[in-house]
């Protein structure tokens, strides 16, 4: 991790494609001391837990998700699975065309979440500023350990050892002075590596990176770029903050930024997920507005659980819903005053899809939904009285639900769910395939 520094991330230069521009660096008066942020991230999660509960499995390609014949996609493959060119977030048929001799895996989402469980715990052991990307990704903030630490760079490789030894799977490390940094550092360490992006380094390393790389360029501004022919982050510098915003908006200015290694953000307060979802691929695609409601009032029956029972409250609420040709489509609301109750998030819910899905009522293949913008507490309000019925009733039935199984008590319209799918007492019905969201 090197000695704390002042320095300016990048060496001077005008606005050629290739040289940071001045404008992106902050000053040297205002420049913070030098922060320590390090990204950690298990290797193939999902399948090298799969490994470890069966080593048999051991350097065959594991593939985590689904069964070849059914619908979805595969959440996790292992390295082994990768070479054949399958990835996460692949439909299962198409893992299969490519992978014949595949392991595919349903998956567990209770014991990957005992692991993740374990992860965080070991984290949190060398510093409390931890933030929980996903269930096998952290931030931690090591600034204010410098005392504790005399070397952070030893520290750092101490807790990967530590992890890797007590749970058994391997973490890929990066560090650097910023989030968008390590986590691009980690990416460079994968598999199994710790990769350390010393001070003045910053340029070089960034100028050859793929522009995909980059957190804030999603699957649409990669078709742009390409079709400007921009391929490399370096490439990304010829183009001024102005053109950046007139192409992605707010986006642009994130990609500018990022691009240029910047990004001044904290990490998320300590124990508040950015959100949490629910979705689920059907076993066939749908299109029977009841079904689809009907899904959606379990999803959320599902959501506020993990909510209250991670004691959060929701800003924003999100429906997603994917079309029978994997076009995905999604709306979101903000609400005044932050939600958990079911009886207040599915009339969103219903009115978002409603709203998403009037125009084409063509199949569905997934629907989902998200709480982001998430808090720990929300202002008491005089004027909501049935907000603290519907919290206590919310309360009752996770009681019940813990003491008789999930499906002791169901809506209306769960009940129509049971006629598709099989049900669990204790897990409710088995209609999710693991998913990385916390
Ligand atoms: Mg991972």
């Amino acid at each position: 991790m090197g000695t704390p520094r002042r320095s300016a991330p990048c060496p001077a230069g005008e606005s050629a494609p290739g040289k940071i521009p001045e404008d992106a660096r902050p000053s040297r008066l205002r420049l913070p001391p030098r922060r320590a942020i390090v990204h950690v991230d298990i290797d193939a999660f999902f399948a090298s837990v799969e490994v470890l509960l069966d080593p048999t499995l051991k350097g065959k390609p594991v593939i985590v998700g689904g069964l070849p014949h059914e619908r979805g996609v595969a959440s996790t493959c292992s390295y082994e699975a990768r070479t054949y060119g399958v990835r996460s977030g692949m439909p299962l048929r198409r893992c299969r065309q490519l992978c014949p001799g595949g392991v595919f895996v349903r998956g567990n989402h209770r014991v990957y979440q005992a692991f993740s469980e374990k992860f965080f715990r070991i984290l949190r052991d060398y510093t409390p500023d931890v933030e929980e990307a996903s269930l096998d990704e952290a931030y931690l903030d090591l600034t204010r350990c410098r005392r504790l630490y005399p070397s952070l760079g030893a520290a750092v490789r101490d807790m990967k050892v530590r992890v890797e030894r007590e749970t058994g799977l391997t973490v890929s490390v990066g560090a650097a002075s910023n989030k968008v940094l390590a986590k691009l550092a980690t990416r460079k360490a994968k598999p199994g590596g710790l990769f350390e992006l010393a001070p003045g380094a910053e340029e070089e390393f960034l100028r050859g990176l793929p522009i995909d790389a980059l957190p804030g360029i999603g699957p649409k501004a990669q078709v742009v770029l390409r079709l400007l022919n921009l391929r490399t982050i370096g490439d990304l510098w010829g183009l001024s903050r102005a053109t950046l915003h007139s192409l992605f908006g707010a986006g642009g200015d994130e990609i500018y930024l990022q691009s240029r290694g910047v990004d001044g953000r904290a990490l998320a307060a300590a124990g508040v997920p950015k959100s949490v979802s629910r979705e689920t691929t059907f076993l066939e695609d749908l299109w029977d507005e009841r079904l689809l409601l009907a899904h959606l009032a379990y999803l959320c029956d599902r959501l506020t659980l993990a909510l209250r029972r991670e004691g959060l409250y929701a800003h924003v609420i999100e429906v997603k819903a994917r079309y029978a040709d994997f076009r995905t489509e999604a709306r979101r609301r903000l609400v005044l005053s932050p939600l958990r109750e079911t009886g207040r998030i599915f009339p969103i819910v219903r009115d978002l899809f409603r709203e998403l899905w009037s125009g084409s009522r063509l199949a569905l293949r997934l629907v989902g939904v998200k709480a982001a913008d998430l808090a720990r507490s929300r202002p008491l309000s005089l004027f909501e009285p049935s907000a603290e019925r519907e919290e206590r009733l919310g309360r009752a039935l996770d009681e019940v639900r813990a003491k008789y199984g999930f499906g002791s008590v169901l809506t209306v319209r769960e009940r129509m769910l049971g006629v598709l799918y099989g049900f669990e007492a204790d897990r409710g019905f088995v209609l999710k395939t693991a998913s990385l969201t916390k």
